[in-house]
């Protein structure tokens, strides 16, 4: 029998960790302790300062339902939306219970106590329940480009930006052609003496529409908080047809084609360049990418869009796979996140020492991407297969911490000390996901980060968001068991 409640660890201090606190402290949760590795909340907002960082979900839906804000763009930049994290801990009044400069190095599961024992940079801490916000893309993922280490100039990757590398007047290479790249090159053109830009395999894209908004829209959003609402319902819904044409739809997904074609067509007028930038494979493969500048900055004179592929990094330049070396003085690698690993580099071990590293050595699974058998009182937030083509990640973990709330109600309900997944409620749950994943536009034939090498995807959600809201909000009768530490086979069931 209990009577206090639960004390909770958070690993990770971005939207995640951050929402994580707000909400439970709005529960009236008081034991809680959010630890974040970087000196300031934010998450990849603090980390991703790269010249053009902005968000490409409209910020009236990536932002907090609890907290809208007033922002000052349709896609707000980047130090807007790191404000704006900060903002939130501090007006919720969680700073106190975050502790940044410090990283969890492991997570042990004591059976005999039913507690979480982890070891961070400053100490020994224990939880009755631990729950993960790392992000799926927080880890840089740094290509073996062949000599990319006797590179004589500066060479960094997009999420570790050189502030103190002067671009002005440089000859500068940007490798890849993905989400990053495309913001951070048509921000540094105008500056820079040249820009190549060595292109693997091409996007498919949308048009932004990003605007700054009027002292009179602003005025109006404030003023009518039924119209701000209208807007984040309207772009909910967009984003719902787009998640239905990238999963069970796929025959809509020509209609969005149309629209990306045209926005081709309307920035470029040389026929090789055109070919260059078309992609070959199914509209919605690859991550959709929103932007108003990529086509129309490609054109530029001091912009070369190399598709040859890389051969070899020298010295002083970039050598592509037609022999052609083109001399380089700063390279800027946008070439993407390790994502499948998910917590890593923290160690976590379960249940008769079960290490996470080794339950996912083939893939990363989890129950709704939440739960781990064998990993009791352990919730992962934008954990395996939650990510999507579509959606604000906000949302997500927000559902995500919807279905911690609702696993620490019953777990005082029942006066359980621990709550751990049934094996077969996580298998069933793989299945049908495998199954649903098998038929989505991610798996047409293209190379993306979702899928790893050997044709897993650890990384996608293949319903769309409102089915994710709906699967996490209360738990299933009979997908978790509860129990007492004495109790031997957790057999007190659910439901
Ligand atoms: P990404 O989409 O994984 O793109 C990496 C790029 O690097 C791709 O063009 C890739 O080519 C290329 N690349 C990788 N290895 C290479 C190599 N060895 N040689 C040449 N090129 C190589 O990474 P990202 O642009 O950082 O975006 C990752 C995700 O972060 C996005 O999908 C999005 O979810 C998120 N993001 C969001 C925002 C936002 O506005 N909110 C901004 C940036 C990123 P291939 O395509 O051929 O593999």
């Amino acid at each position: 029998m209990r009577s206090e409640r639960p004390s909770i660890a958070v690993v990770g201090g971005g939207f995640g960790g951050v929402g994580t606190a707000v909400m439970l402290k709005r529960e009236g949760y008081e034991d809680v302790t959010v630890f974040e590795k970087g000196e300031r909340v934010g998450g990849v907002w603090q980390h991703n300062t790269y010249p053009g960082a902005a968000c490409d979900i409209p910020s009236h839906l990536y932002e907090y339902s609890f907290a809208p804000n007033r922002w000052s763009r349709r896609f707000s930049p980047g130090p807007e939306i790191q404000a704006y994290i900060e903002g939130v801990a501090r007006r919720f009044g969680v700073l106190d219970r975050i502790r940044t400069g410090t990283e969890v190095k492991s997570a042990a599961w004591d059976e005999q106590r039913n507690k979480w024992l982890l070891e961070t940079t400053s100490g020994s801490h224990e939880a009755d329940v631990l729950v993960t916000a790392c992000g799926q893309l927080s880890v840089p993922k740094v290509p073996p480009l062949a000599g990319l280490d006797d590179f004589e100039g500066p060479a960094f990757h997009t999420a570790e930006w050189r502030h103190d590398v002067d671009l002005a007047g440089k000859r500068v290479a940007v490798i890849g052609t993905g989400c990053s790249a495309i913001q951070v090159v048509p921000a540094i053109q105008p500056e820079v003496a040249r820009v190549d830009v060595y292109q693997r395999s091409p996007g498919w894209t949308l048009a932004k529409g990003d605007f700054a908004y009027s002292p009179v829209l602003r005025s109006l959003f404030r003023r009518l908080p039924a119209l701000r609402r209208l807007d984040r319902a309207s772009v909910y819904a967009f984003q719902e047809l787009a998640a239905a044409a990238f999963t069970r739809h796929r025959w809509l997904l020509p209609l969005f084609r149309v629209f990306g074609m045209r926005q081709i067509k309307a920035a470029i007028s040389d026929p090789e360049l055109r070919r260059k930038v078309t992609p070959t494979y199914e509209f919605g493969c690859k991550r959709i990418m929103l932007t108003d500048d990529w086509y129309p900055t490609l054109t530029k004179p001091n912009v070369d869009l190399v598709a040859e592929g890389i051969g070899a990094i020298t010295p002083a330049g970039i050598r592509d796979a037609s022999g052609a070396e083109r001399a380089t003085e700063v390279i800027v690698l946008a070439t993407g996140f390790a994502s499948h690993d998910f917590v890593a580099p923290m160690e976590i071990s379960g249940r008769d020492g079960r290490r996470l590293e080794e339950e996912w050595k083939e893939m990363a699974r989890a129950y709704l991407g939440l739960s781990v058998p064998g990993f009791p009182n352990l919730f992962l937030l934008y954990g395996p297969n939650t990510n999507g083509g579509s959606g604000s990640v906000v949302n997500t973990l927000e559902c995500g911490i919807g279905h911690v709330l609702a696993a620490l109600r019953e777990m005082e309900r029942a006066r359980a000390r621990r709550i751990e997944v049934r094996p077969e409620a996580a298998q069933d749950f793989d299945r049908e996901l495998r199954a649903a994943l098998a038929k989505t536009v991610w798996h047409s034939g293209c190379s993306n980060w979702y899928v790893d090498e050997n044709g897993n995807d650890p990384s996608n959600w293949p319903w769309t968001w409102s089915a994710y809201r709906r699967r996490t909000r209360e738990l299933t009768p009979g997908a978790y068991a509860l129990g007492e530490p004495e109790t031997a086979n957790l057999a007190q069931a659910l439901g």
